[in-house]
């Protein structure tokens, strides 16, 4: 069985979350927002949701800077987010 996948996040106390990932909803933002809270070096790593908000947070991006939207569980959009245009043509 595969091991399941821990959040890296800080958690409460900055003790580490650790949360399982592999369940919970999964939000998606852009690579260059993902880029600013990613837990390890080029992007890499997983984050529970609470730690992306935290992390947004902790780095001053105000209410509503940031376009996500979840593509798993109840609250899954059907559409693609607002989070890029298209430049090709
Ligand atoms: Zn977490």
């Amino acid at each position: 069985m595969k091991p399941p996948l821990l959040c890296m996040g800080d958690g409460a106390n900055g003790s580490g979350c650790y949360r399982p990932t592999d369940h919970g909803p999964a939000l998606m933002v852009s690579d260059e927002h993902w880029r600013a809270i990613a837990p390890l070096p080029e992007g890499g790593g997983v984050l529970c949701v609470s730690c992306m908000h935290d992390r947004f947070v902790a780095l001053g991006f105000a209410e509503g800077s940031v376009p996500a939207r979840f593509v798993s569980g109840p609250f899954a959009a059907a559409e693609a987010p607002p989070t890029r245009r298209q430049t090709n043509g």
